[in-house]
C-alpha cells in the first residue's frame, strides 16, 4: 500500500471506480480514459510498481486472472481477439506506477491495427547473439 498511489486508492475505495472483478490478491476495473469501449485494467492489490518489481508470490496468479477477466470481457463487447499489454516504466510509456495490465476487444480490421510497428529484417544468427545476451542476463 502507498498512500500517494492512484490505484492503492481505488483499491482502498478512496476514490471511485467501476469494479468488475475482486479477490483476495487481484482487482478488475474499468479504465477511466478507455483506447476502446470495455478497455479495463487488472492490477495485484499489493502494491508494486511493473513487472519489474513484482514478487513472485505476487505474480503468481496473475495470468489466471487475466484470462478470467479477459474472457468476461470478449463476451461482453462480442469481441473477436484480446490484446492484453502491459507497459512497464516511462520509456515504455507507464503512467501510474502500480503495476497493471490492459485488456482492450480486438476486431478485425479495427484502429488498434494502426499500431503495429513494421518488422526488422534480421539475420538467424544476429537474432541468435541476442538470445545469448539475455540467456546470460538470467
Ligand atoms: P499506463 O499508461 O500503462 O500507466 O496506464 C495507466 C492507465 O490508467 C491509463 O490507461 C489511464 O487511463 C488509467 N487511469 C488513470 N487513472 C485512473 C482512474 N482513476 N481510474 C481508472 N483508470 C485510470
Ligand atoms: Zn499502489
Amino acid at each position: 500500500m502507498d498512500k500517494d498511489c492512484i490505484f492503492c486508492k481505488i483499491i482502498n475505495g478512496e476514490i471511485p471506480s467501476t469494479k468488475v472483478y475482486e479477490d483476495d490478491e487481484f482487482l478488475a476495473f474499468m479504465d477511466i480514459n478507455p483506447a476502446v469501449r470495455g478497455h479495463t485494467l487488472v492490477i495485484p492489490k499489493y502494491h508494486c510498481r511493473n513487472i519489474l518489481d513484482t514478487p513472485e508470490n505476487v505474480g503468481k496468479n496473475f495470468y489466471n486472472v487475466i484470462s478470467k477477466v479477459s474472457n468476461a470481457v470478449k463476451k461482453a463487447f462480442n469481441a473477436e481477439g484480446i490484446y492484453v499489454f502491459q507497459q512497464n516504466e516511462n520509456a515504455a510509456g507507464q503512467e501510474v506506477f502500480h503495476s497493471h495490465v490492459h485488456i482492450i476487444p480486438r476486431y478485425k480490421g479495427d484502429e488498434f491495427g494502426k499500431y503495429s510497428p513494421p518488422r526488422l529484417k534480421v539475420e538467424i544468427p544476429e537474432i541468435a547473439k541476442d538470445g545469448e545476451k539475455i540467456r546470460q542476463s538470467f
